[in-house]
């Protein structure tokens, strides 16, 4: 064990309060220590933020952070205080500038979020300029990535606002990436090849299930039925998230809505309730979901298609974080391959490629007769067994006809 990393046992204790590293967070946190630029793909719920937290704390100057949503960035923010970091945030809503820019100069800072537009801006070149820097952390780093599901241009500034300060090390951080996106990650941030750390994607306590829609009512009123513990219910459109959250309201289970057409205050306070809760049903748009720390969620279902393997990943992921069992339903039609068909070719012809791609990987899981967690897995890079025992695919192997149903399904879409 090095030096380093024995003062980075000392400091998780006594600042996080955690009794040791998970996963790879030890690699990721020695690799910053010892200056290198690194990529962490670590699931959702492997505790990426610790991997820039703790070196911020440790390494003299401040460590940069770069997150794409204000929200996020202040959940950070609230932990880090929490936990006696000196840590601040410059975006629009932040209105205590000039405080902080001055504690930034200073060196009296550990962490400095902000948001991506930051970056293409002279004046904050300027600040980085005179200001002692730890590391630079790029969270959710997908995003600079147009093979990503989340492009957003102005993570394509950040490279040149990085390479003004050679010696100060990079570390980004996603949990969804395939190989084609990582090596675009490290292309995008000028991240070296050898600087690429991967977890272990595989969430052996989430059950699988992939089935055709016929009805959607019925279906998810079972899955509720044999599932009394919190679940979110993904819907792809505000309409249908209204429509099924009121339907199975009518079951007797607490279900409440939540998409980003609701008030602030109502998607605020449904959250709440959803995470405080023991046996809440949430049905939501994609918007829901992001940085939520809810461990004991025991089902997400998708009642559509979701956008790319990426997306269901991340979805699927919010269940079972506390590594009890919990179930993944995904029901889908012919007529969502269409629709998605149909998008494809309204899409700019330079995302039409990825987004083929994307589609295809997506066919790809719903087709497949063999075992879910294994494409999934392949997907990410890791090389699974050829069947996991947890899926619906290991557990009920289908038969011939339903593949060949399935496949004349797939081909009619
Ligand atoms: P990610 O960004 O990878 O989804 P977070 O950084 O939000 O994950 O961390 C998820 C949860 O794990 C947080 O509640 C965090 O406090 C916790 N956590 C992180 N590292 C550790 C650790 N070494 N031991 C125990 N809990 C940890
Ligand atoms: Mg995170």
């Amino acid at each position: 064990l090095s030096p380093d990393l024995d003062a980075a046992r000392q400091c998780l204790a006594q600042v996080f309060g955690f009794s040791g590293f998970r996963g790879v967070q030890d690699q990721v946190v020695g690799r910053v220590l010892g200056g290198h630029s690194t990529l962490a793909v670590m699931p959702t719920g492997a505790g990426k933020s610790l991997t820039y937290q703790l070196p911020a704390v440790m390494l003299p100057g401040t460590c940069v952070v770069v997150s794409p949503l204000i929200a996020l960035m202040h959940d950070q923010l609230r932990s880090a205080t929490a936990n006696g970091i000196r840590a601040a945030a410059l975006t629009s809503v932040d209105t205590d500038r000039e405080w902080t820019i001055e504690r930034f100069r200073n060196g009296e800072l550990d962490l400095l979020y902000v948001a991506p537009e930051r970056a293409s801006q002279p004046h904050f070149r300027e600040l980085l300029g005179k200001a002692p820097l730890a590391l630079f952390a790029i969270d959710e780093a997908h995003c600079v990535s147009e093979w990503g599901h989340d492009f957003r241009p102005d993570y394509r500034l950040l490279r040149p606002l990085m390479d003004a300060f050679p010696q100060v090390p990079r570390l980004a951080l996603t949990a969804t990436a395939d190989r084609h996106t990582r090596a675009d990650i490290l292309e995008q941030l000028g991240i070296p090849h050898d600087g690429l750390i991967v977890a272990g994607f595989d969430r052996p306590n989430i059950q699988y299930r992939i089935v055709p829609r016929d009805n959607p009512l019925r279906q998810l009123t079972r899955l509720l039925a044999d599932n009394p513990g919190p679940g979110v219910v993904y819907a792809p459109t505000r309409a249908q998230v209204e429509k099924l959250a009121e339907q199975l309201g009518d079951t007797g289970r607490r279900v409440l809505p939540y998409h980003a057409g609701l008030p602030a205050e109502t998607r605020a306070a449904n959250q709440e309730a959803f995470v405080t809760s023991e046996d809440m049903v949430i049905v939501a748009t994609v918007a829901f979901g992001m940085g939520i720390d809810k461990p004991d969620v025991r089902f997400v279902a998708h009642a559509g298609l979701p956008k790319s393997i990426e997306g269901y990943y991340q979805e699927t992921g919010r269940a079972g974080r506390d590594g009890d069992p919990s179930v993944a339903l995904l029901l889908w039609g012919a007529d969502d391959f269409a629709r998605a068909r149909q998008r494809l070719s309204e899409v700019d012809q330079s995302r039409q490629q990825g987004e083929r791609t994307r589609l295809d990987a997506l066919a790809g899981l719903v087709e497949t007769a063999g075992c879910r967690r294994a494409v999934l897995l392949r997907h990410f890079g890791e090389d699974p067994p050829p069947t996991c025992g947890n899926c619906d695919n290991c557990l009920e192997p289908p038969g011939l006809t339903d593949a060949t149903e399935l496949a004349r399904k797939l081909l009619s879409a």
